[in-house]
């Protein structure tokens, strides 16, 4: 249940401090940031740990609601900051402990991300299950608010029927469109989700197919 949850009235009952204490608040020679990158049910954070040298500009959260899991990335997180002093590496990712389908317009304003990521979504195999997939038609309008025209969502599951529920919903909502393959592998993050994640190296490990679907926010 979500009864223990800890979340912000709006987007600015948000305290970004404690997450990103190097970039709240701001630097004195830069503008004030906003994290624009989420990792939807980040696991182990093995995104966010590639992505934070990739894009060393971009604040990225990832979003994860088992308690120890993130703690666990939390930790490693700072383990990471504290290794990397020198460079101010990974200042710029984080966890938070969320219910990411029930809150993120709590979290987020319109139009602030421009990368989602949903990587090896739990697939909810049973028919009365489904409903409790992390893309759905009404969260497909909840990403769509959160997202930037421009911005894109990344999922990669190796489940079929998840890939093609997936693409069913984005497909269905008139602000997405899918990238053509050519594009998927132009975009670095298509690479890194298919490699970095816990779930992700599982897969490749056992041999299993890994099915790519990105979609791009359109214009209103
Ligand atoms: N993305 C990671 C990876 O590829 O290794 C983890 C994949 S794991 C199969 C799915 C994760 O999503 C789990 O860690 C689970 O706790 C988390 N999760 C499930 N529902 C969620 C929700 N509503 N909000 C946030 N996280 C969620």
């Amino acid at each position: 249940s979500d009864h223990d949850l800890e979340y912000p009235a709006s987007p600015a009952d948000m305290d970004w401090s404690p997450l990103y204490p190097a970039y709240f608040p701001a630097p004195a020679e830069g503008p004030q940031r906003q994290v624009e990158v989420a990792d939807i049910g980040c696991g182990y954070g093995g995104l966010l740990m590639e992505l934070a040298p990739e894009f060393p500009d971009k604040l990225m959260l990832g979003m994860e609601i088992r308690v120890q899991v993130t703690q666990y990335v939390h930790e490693k997180i700072l383990a990471l900051r504290k290794q990397h002093k020198e460079t101010g590496g990974y200042n710029n990712i984080a966890v938070l402990r969320g219910n990411a389908m029930k809150f993120l317009p709590n979290f987020f304003v319109k139009g602030q991300l421009s990368k989602m990521f949903f990587c090896f979504p739990d697939p909810h195999f049973k028919s009365r299950k489904h409903k409790a997939r992390i893309i759905t038609s009404t969260l497909s309008a909840e990403y769509a608010y959160v997202l930037r025209p421009g911005g894109i969502i990344y999922t990669i599951t190796d489940v079929r029927d998840l890939h093609d529920w997936m693409v069913k919903h984005l497909h269905a909502h008139p602000s997405f469109q899918r990238l053509t393959k050519e594009e998927e592998a132009e975009d670095v993050c298509v690479r890194i989700m298919s490699e970095a994640t816990e779930e992700g190296k599982k897969v490749g490990r056992n041999g299993g197919e890994k099915f790519v679907a990105c979609y791009r926010r359109l214009e209103d």
